[in-house]
């Protein structure tokens, strides 16, 4: 009966294919990194698993 909540990433939109992440916004913080999502248009930090996609204009 108790209700799960999945913790859940939430997805980031970002504008470029250059992002970067240092895991504020949740509980995990660690060093910002730099992450380049070269021919995708997503990128996952491996850090806080926090995930990036690219804004299609
Ligand atoms: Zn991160």
């Amino acid at each position: 009966m108790s209700k799960s909540s999945k913790s859940q990433t939430p997805i980031t939109i970002v504008k470029s294919k250059r992002v970067s992440c240092d895991g504020t916004g949740g509980a995990l913080g660690h060093p910002r990194i730099y992450i380049d999502m070269g021919q995708n248009n997503t990128a996952k930090c491996k850090y806080c698993d926090q995930s990036f996609k690219l804004q299609i204009a």
